[in-house]
């Protein structure tokens, strides 16, 4: 299974320009033309991104540079596209690697990033909505301007520890 998107380059797509140790900058995933579910990554700066914004990635983050390197479940490079690969709607929906999970464990996995992601405020929990199918958590991403956030939602899982710890393990082995 490949939940890996690449590491970052260390430096600006856009200008070259390498990144400084805590200086924070914009990730986006740029799906390929014709292989469904294979992204390829960009870092940009933030002074690239306010020049050329969004453009046509699939999604974005913003992300923080550090030279060291962070267990999986506090990564949050690792958790993004954990996230991004397992939720509702996901573009890599259509991923060979992402199919052999079954739709419960994909719903569990995109769960518990998503927690990971709330408790790095990566994402904020914004507010939760019950319908028949369970409770879903309302999440933004963070962002200075609306065009920077995204918002997403996710089917908040009744798990107890013990499931919750066995996720988070499979998490870290797949990092
Ligand atoms: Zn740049």
């Amino acid at each position: 299974m490949d939940f890996k998107i690449s590491r970052s380059s260390r430096q600006c797509s856009v200008c070259s320009r390498r990144f400084d140790d805590g200086e924070k900058f914009h990730v986006g995933l740029m799906s390929r033309p014709r292989e469904d579910g294979v992204f390829d990554r960009v870092d940009i700066c933030r002074s690239c991104w306010d020049r050329q914004g969004p453009g046509n990635v699939a999604a974005h983050w913003v992300s923080q540079f550090s030279r060291e390197k962070k267990h999986a479940i506090f990564d949050p490079d690792f958790l993004w596209s954990v996230f991004h690969k397992c939720r509702p709607g996901a573009e890599a929906e259509a991923a060979a690697s992402v199919q052999e999970l079954s739709a419960a464990d994909r719903a569990r996995f995109a769960y518990v990033a998503a927690l990971g992601l709330v408790r790095m405020k990566q994402l904020k929990s914004k507010n939760t909505r019950r319908t028949a199918r369970g409770e879903f958590m309302m999440l933004e991403t963070s962002g200075r301007r609306e065009k920077d956030r995204q918002r997403f939602e996710i089917l908040s899982v009744a798990m107890t520890d013990d499931e919750m710890q066995a996720i988070q393990d499979r998490l870290a082995e797949l990092a």
